[in-house]
């Protein structure tokens, strides 16, 4: 990276890279939702991005990302990941999310590469989310909401953007919802947009927005 990007910027672009490799291109609007930030914020950064080069707005008024763009987003939640996995080794799967957040502006080239070969080329985070170009090793896990009542799964991914709702991810492990657990679909309550699973015995009931989010193999 030629000139330093600020740790703002490099938020935006790792919810655009999320949401355009997800297919869910994200107005300014939803950006602001997802970032906490009122809307004039958001177009004041966007116009500085699109200053800059990593975006450019298309005819939807939505926000792309450029060539330039996509490969600094790639590298920014690529560091994230990578940071996830060291902090891991100190806290809980549930808290390495927000602490990486704050690491992974701080990884240089060198550590990075370092990262990488000491963790033997990880292809996903520790909550099951690909790092850029390994997409395809997550293609075959589905959303818990589209497995069928009775049915045995092992839960592989939190989405990315699941880990950033608060509280979430510890509400998850307390109830043993975490990647590599077995559990079976007990009840979904279309009515009620609810999926209860037996956790080791135990019902945990979340809501299809969650669900929806909680990825797992057959
Ligand atoms: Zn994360
Ligand atoms: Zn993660």
């Amino acid at each position: 990276m030629a000139e330093k990007i600020s740790t703002t910027i490099e938020d935006y672009l790792s919810l655009l890279y999320i949401s355009e490799r997800d297919g869910e291109p994200v107005s300014g609007a939803r950006l602001a939702d997802l970032l906490g930030v009122s809307a004039p914020t958001v177009t004041n950064t966007l116009k500085r991005m699109k200053r800059d080069g990593l975006v450019e707005i298309d005819e939807a008024h939505l926000p792309k990302l450029t060539k330039n763009g996509d490969e600094s987003a790639r590298s920014v939640l690529r560091r994230h990941m990578l940071a996830e996995w060291m902090l891991i080794r100190l806290l809980s799967w549930s808290k390495v999310h927000q602490e990486a957040h704050d690491f992974e502006h701080s990884i240089s080239d060198d550590v990075e590469a370092a990262l990488i070969e000491e963790l033997n080329q990880p292809e996903t985070c520790p909550h099951g989310n690909p790092l850029p170009g390994y997409e395809a090793a997550v293609a075959d896990w589905i959303p818990l909401t589209q497995v069928k009542v009775g049915q045995q799964v092992t839960i592989r991914r939190i989405h990315e953007l699941a880990e950033e709702i608060p509280g979430l991810l510890s509400y998850l492990e307390e109830n043993e919802i975490e990647p590599g657990q077995v559990v079976q679909v007990s009840d979904i309550l279309v009515f009620n947009q609810t999926v209860t699973l037996d956790v080791k015995g135990k019902p945990v009931t979340l809501g299809f927005s969650i669900a929806r989010q909680i990825f797992v193999e057959i």
